[in-house]
């Protein structure tokens, strides 16, 4: 597979709500393996566009081709996580109650069947799996520990590991190094360098300096339209993009 060809393909997405137009003509391509950040001001459609990606929108008109088969815009959001896309929401949602390696085995194994999930046992392979992922997102000392307990930063790992077990093809983030340390966000940006690659990566994120250290390519949208795209330096250099959204 080409490193250039599209994970996703969205083609003239228009979502309205009740009148109000949140995403107009919207087209935007994400290669595999790419690592995209998603930037622009409160209420520029970014949720919007994330929603309908994981079908938790269905939009008025346009189409979402991803891996240059499935119209996602026809499924419903499971059969869309089926495909291989996970999504993280800004909140980390973990299950407080269980331990951090009960929280991967529920996550590897919830894809699969609900009602062999709590009885099923894992495979070797799936072991294997899990202390790899224990181990890069650093949490194989932690792991006999409830979540509940965890920091807010091993809690946002915990729930990217949680993703990562389920071996997606499409990740979508939104502001993960929200409330981390400075420590932390600098390994969210190595860990996601690492990712890129594998697998793609949509980043939702309003952080210019933990943009600036893991972009490849920044998407600008304004009032639900692509605004200006390429990379960081050439996106802050655009002066419709300095006018309406870095003011300055
Ligand atoms: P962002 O994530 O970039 O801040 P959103 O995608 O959340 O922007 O919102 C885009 C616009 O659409 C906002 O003006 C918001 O108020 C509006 N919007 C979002 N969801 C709904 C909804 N369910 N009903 C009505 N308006 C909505």
């Amino acid at each position: 597979r080409n490193q250039t060809d599209p994970v996703l393909q969205l083609e003239n997405i228009n979502v309205n709500f009740d009148g109000f137009q949140a995403l107009t003509d919207l087209t935007l391509n994400i290669g595999v393996g790419e690592l995209r950040c998603i930037i622009g001001p409160n209420g520029a459609g970014k949720t919007t566009l994330m929603d309908v990606i994981t079908g938790k929108t269905r939009p008025q008109s346009g189409r979402a081709i991803y891996d240059q088969s499935t119209d996602l815009t026809t499924l419903d959001p499971i059969a869309i996580a089926r495909q291989g896309i996970g999504r993280k929401f800004q909140k980390p949602t973990v299950f407080e109650a269980l331990t951090v390696e009960e929280n991967l085995e529920l996550a590897l194994k919830s894809d699969k069947s609900v009602w062999g999930t709590l009885r099923a046992r894992l495979t070797g392979e799936q072991r294997d799996r899990i202390d790899e992922i224990l181990a890069l997102l650093r949490l194989s000392n932690e792991r006999g520990r409830r979540a509940g307990l965890l920091s807010h930063g091993q809690k946002q790992f915990l729930e990217i590991g949680m993703l990562l077990v389920q071996e997606p093809h499409l990740l979508l983030l939104d502001e993960p190094a929200a409330g981390m340390t400075d420590a932390e966000t600098e390994y969210t940006a190595e860990l996601f360098r690492q990712l890129a690659g594998k697998h793609s990566l949509m980043v939702v994120e309003h952080d210019m300096g933990f943009v600036e250290t893991i972009a490849d390519r920044v998407t600008v949208l304004h009032q639900g339209r692509v605004l200006a795209q390429g990379s960081l330096r050439e996106v802050q250099a655009n002066e419709q993009v300095i006018e309406v959204y870095l003011g300055r």
